[in-house]
């Protein structure tokens, strides 16, 4: 049995004070020892967030990490760092990062594997646009950016991260992917990773982002190869993060 996973991404939205209401409510509504729950914030929160998390059972994550270790990269934030301020996982290749700052598959790979190699969980945001699902092309888009972290690290190496199967048609739109039309796509990746390792592929947790909310999460995560959820929007509003948790 996979644990559930449920992590949420702040985006670049909210401020001091709305995190601080929010993580109070969140680490005092949190009834969940079964899934495991991790929150995002902007780099520049991470230090007030760890700090109000760090009695509690959720976890810290960032939303982005550079693929260089260390040097001359200003505004860069490397994964040594996420490290030194407490954080446990980091999104690799959200789909806004691919497709608003240019990042291919080859980046998003480097940077899969600087923070694997900093002791990191990378959570590895795979996902088609509207265009290619229409052309039918949805798991050769998924396909390909999943090969690009295998060719790099090696199969072995998503062992230690998490899949992310984010439509970006879902993002930000309140249209979710079907609970059919996930659990496709995430069969699909488990089976490619399964073929060349078995054992990763029967462990590998895959979650599901885009327009999840209390409504549709039980739906979604009651399918057999939807290992929870990655939250955006809902993950700002406390009684619906906590909702979502609950159904996973
Ligand atoms: C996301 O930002 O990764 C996301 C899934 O956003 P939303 O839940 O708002 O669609």
């Amino acid at each position: 049995m996979r644990r559930k996973i449920v992590a949420g991404n702040w985006k670049m939205l909210g401020s001091r004070t709305e995190n601080a209401a929010l993580l109070d409510a969140l680490v005092g509504g949190l009834n969940a020892d079964t899934v495991t729950c991790v929150v995002c914030p902007p780099f520049v929160y991470l230090h007030d967030v760890w700090r109000a998390l760090r009695d509690s059972p959720i976890a810290l994550g960032a939303q982005d990490v550079c693929a260089e270790a260390q040097g001359a990269y200003t505004g860069e934030v490397s994964a040594a760092m996420l490290k030194d301020v407490g954080c446990e996982y980091v999104l690799v290749g959200h789909s806004e990062r691919r497709t608003l700052y240019g990042e291919d598959d080859q980046l998003v790979a480097r940077k899969y594997a600087a923070a694997l190699g900093r002791g990191l969980i990378p959570i590895l945001c795979l996902g088609e646009q509207l265009a290619e699902r229409e052309a039918g092309q949805s798991t050769q888009v998924v396909g390909r950016q999943l090969a690009a972290v295998v060719n790099l690290c090696g199969v072995q190496a998503l062992a230690g991260g998490v899949l992310a199967y984010e439509p970006v048609w879902a993002i930000g739109t309140g249209r979710n992917a079907s609970p059919e039309q996930a659990q496709a796509i995430h069969a699909f990746l488990r089976e490619q990773v399964g073929q060349q390792d078995a054992k990763i592929g029967a462990g590998l947790r895959i979650l599901y982002g885009g327009s999840v909310k209390a409504g549709n999460a039980r739906e979604l995560f009651d399918m057999p190869d939807v290992d929870g959820g990655l939250i955006g929007g809902a993950s700002l509003k406390s009684d619906e993060f906590l909702a979502i948790v609950a159904a996973a």
